[in-house]
């Protein structure tokens, strides 16, 4: 059987490359290749430009309540195609039916309304200086650029795009290599619901295409989404041109468990927060802290709870609720790291190897591993594993916790259960980390900005904050009266 080739969207339809480079995608659930994608060359490249700055010059220029209702009606498109958009990011990335078929492309959806509800609120000021004075318009950046992340392929698209066009930008986005479709069917809805062509491209390819991305002079902001690693070496690229640049990066989160915690509330965060997306969640908490005193109920209930309540298998059975890893080298990474767990000391209390269920064999499932007895210095501790390894640990008193949570380079999310209202509060406002729950883990709606402190980010995504990321200020000062001169 011949599996598609899907081409670059390039000026609101698909744009053939003169190299004729292909690379293939694999459905992770299957290792089969489920169709083939066109890399952006060099006249992508150019086309993806050229039609960007007529894209920009038209959208730009359009008032913001008529972007705000073509983004409107693409939310539309987006909530009517739910199921069909649900299905390629399960096929692309392996995750489960039941969590696509309700979240990846709502909350993607929900933040291109959001931002579109924003639009024509944006506001610059005035200002008297005496007679005269000053006003201040926001206006677009120009073209932008987004570079995704293989775990919410369509999300993290509509995330970068929705607050982008909004502003009034023409943006060119880049998915990650490993999920390429989900973009360019936000491509086609843009465009069905009235988007400008050349507004919103789809370049497709790896680590080069993103390269050129972060390189190119007409460009003036890149959104990247990936690990810590690479946004760096994007950000040393984006210095070449002195790009804009926001980066949601990798985390190593805590979560912090005291002894007047829901212990079942604790162990549901704790389980979502490490094997929900099997684990492919930059947010996760993936150390857990629990105090001396509920430790033993603690890992009692989530050892019993992960040996019951996880159904591994096909990620289209709407019965399995947790899915397949990215792809074969990712599943050895992880796998690699259980080892290193092992090795260094730590008890396994569940899981610890690779997953072959019936009704997807041939899958890069690891089945949900709980380690404990770690130590802050272990490795399984100290790096993203980006799977469903969860590692516990032991505090006795709240400032040791705090200090342990805080010793790390990463600063993306963290999490405390206590029932002690005083104590949430003091503890989260000491942890260093940029997205924050207490008693919850993992809700992140559109009207919440989110983003790292430390190695984990530069900048924030969603929330009214990021409207402002994507414009750039013009002040403007009126002469009204007439000009002192010692000339
Ligand atoms: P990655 O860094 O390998 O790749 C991300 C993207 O960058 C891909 O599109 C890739 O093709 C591109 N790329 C690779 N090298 C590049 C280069 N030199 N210049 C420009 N682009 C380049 O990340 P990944 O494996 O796709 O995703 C997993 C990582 O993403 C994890 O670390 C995870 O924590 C992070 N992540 C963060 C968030 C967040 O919001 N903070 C969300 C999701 C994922």
């Amino acid at each position: 059987m011949t599996t598609p080739v899907y081409q670059n969207f390039i000026n609101g339809h698909f744009l053939k490359n003169q190299s004729g480079e292909t690379f293939a995608v694999k459905n992770p659930a299957t290792d089969e290749v489920i169709y083939h994608v066109e890399v952006a060359d060099a006249f992508v490249q150019n086309a993806a430009i050229e039609s960007a700055k007529q894209g920009f010059a038209t959208w730009s220029a359009m008032a913001p309540i008529e972007r705000s209702r073509i983004l409107l009606k693409a939310v539309e498109l987006l909530r009517a195609r739910n199921d069909e958009l649900a299905k390629i990011e399960v096929l692309d990335t392996g995750k489960p039916w039941q969590e696509a078929e309700c979240v990846d492309v709502q909350t993607g959806a929900d933040v291109i309304e959001y931002f579109a509800g924003l639009a024509p609120a944006q506001v610059g000021q005035q200002q008297m200086v005496g007679e005269d004075f000053y006003y201040t318009r926001k206006e677009p950046l120009g073209i932008c650029a987004g570079i995704g992340a293989w775990n919410y392929p369509l999300q993290i698209a509509c995330w970068k795009s929705g607050p982008a066009l909004a502003a009034g930008n023409a943006f060119i986005f880049k998915p990650s290599e490993e999920t390429p479709l989900g973009a360019i069917k936000l491509a086609e809805i843009f465009i069905e619901a009235g988007v400008p062509a050349g507004v919103f491209n789809v370049v497709q390819g790896a680590a080069e295409v993103g390269q050129w991305l972060t390189q190119s002079a007409d460009i003036k902001k890149v959104s990247f989404t990936g690990e810590v690693g690479t946004g760096k070496k994007v950000v040393a690229s984006a210095a070449g041109s002195l790009k804009d640049v926001t980066m949601e990066l990798g985390g190593k989160s805590p979560l912090l468990v005291f002894d007047d915690a829901d212990i079942s509330q604790a162990v549901s965060a704790a389980m979502l927060g490490n094997f929900y997306t099997q684990g492919e969640i930059c947010t996760n908490c993936t150390r857990i802290y629990v105090h001396k005193n509920v430790y033993q109920q603690f890992i009692d209930e989530l050892k019993a709870r992960t040996e019951q309540n996880i159904i591994a298998g096909d990620p289209m059975d709407p019965e399995v609720n947790f899915g397949a890893l990215i792809s074969k080298n990712h599943h050895d990474l992880v796998m690699g790291y259980i080892d290193k767990g092992i090795s260094e000391g730590a008890t396994l209390l569940t899981g610890g190897k690779a997953l072959s269920p019936e009704s997807a064999p041939n899958g890069y499932f690891v089945a949900p591993t709980v380690f404990t007895d770690c130590s802050d210095d272990m490795t399984i501790v100290k790096e993203e594993i980006f799977g469903p390894v969860m590692s516990v640990l032991v505090f006795e008193d709240e400032d040791d916790a705090i200090r342990r949570a805080n010793d790390t380079h990463l600063g993306l999310a963290a999490g405390v259960f206590t029932k002690d209202i005083k104590r949430a509060h003091r503890v989260i406002h000491q942890l260093q980390a940029g997205i924050c729950w207490i008693n919850s883990y993992g809700n992140s709606p559109a009207e919440m900005p989110v983003g790292g402190y430390k190695q984990s980010g530069i900048g924030r995504e969603n929330g009214i904050e990021t409207l402002d990321h994507y414009t750039q200020t013009k002040s403007i000062y009126v002469g009204m009266t007439d000009i002192e001169s010692p000339f």
